[in-house]
């Protein structure tokens, strides 16, 4: 009899230990990221918890004829896809706002000329010749296209996004240049948002996440190489914006 009453205490006892402390997590609850302010990558001093995009169509002045009427219309839908991704990527931490320059930029120079300076890399050097002229007529007092009423820029920090009516993509500085062909020819139409988004992030200072090589055979044929460093939004593009992220290590580095 003492030992079923023993039985029952340590079941009773096994019963209520259970009740108290099992399931129960001990780690404390992550710090909440709608409190972090993300900001420019390895730029604790440029936050980018608002970020307004100033949207150009930039026609060298040999392309006219090429050039179309309904590119706000065109690259919209692309913006607002970046949107919901940076939505997702961010947690909500940074809110991005865009306008479109009410009237395409006519350049100086014709199409080859600023061609010769556009590759789809990264860095200083390429697009300088559109940047260049957009300072100096659009952002500059004085500038032909300079707008003194424009107060987009109170609104976050300021990128441009540059839609050019000609080859290339590539990102440097504050701007972001893509081909008025990777959105609206259909061959590009399942990556477009991402070209498009891929160019924004190097506005925040994102490097790309492949390397170029080429390799050179013996009878001097070339061939060039993409080695992926990370199959994200940086590294590979070819996919819908639907199936890509921005890798984890990358947010860190921007304060999430
Ligand atoms: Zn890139």
């Amino acid at each position: 009899m003492k030992k079923i009453f023993v039985t029952f205490i340590l079941l009773i006892l096994a019963l209520v230990w259970v009740t108290l402390y099992a399931g129960i997590s001990r780690v404390e609850p992550t710090e909440k990221l709608e409190s972090k302010i993300p900001h420019i990558y390895e730029k604790e001093d440029m936050p980018i918890d608002k970020i307004s995009i100033l949207v150009y169509y930039f026609i060298p002045k040999d392309r006219l004829d090429d050039s179309i009427n309904n590119w706000k219309a065109v690259t919209d839908p692309h913006l607002q896809d970046l949107l919901k991704f940076h939505e997702v990527q961010f947690f909500g931490t940074s809110k991005i706002s865009y306008d479109f320059f009410p009237q395409p930029i006519v350049g100086e120079k014709t199409g080859a000329e600023y061609e010769t300076n556009i590759s789809e890399h990264y860095g200083s050097g390429e697009m300088s010749s559109i940047i260049e002229e957009m300072t100096k007529r659009v952002l500059s007092e004085g500038g032909d296209y300079y707008d003194p009423k424009d107060t987009s820029g109170e609104r976050g920090r300021r990128v441009y996004l540059v839609v050019f009516e000609g080859e290339g993509a590539a990102g440097s500085g504050d701007f972001g240049l893509i081909s008025r062909s990777y959105l609206t020819l259909s061959a590009y139409q399942t990556f477009s948002s991402t070209f498009l988004a891929h160019e924004f992030y190097h506005t925040l200072g994102l490097p790309d996440n492949y390397d170029e090589s080429s390799y050179v055979f013996g009878d001097s044929q070339q061939v060039s190489m993409l080695n992926l460093t990370s199959k994200d939004i940086m590294g590979y593009v070819r996919v819908p914006i639907e199936s890509t992220y921005i890798e984890r290590e990358t947010l860190q580095k921007m304060g999430l």
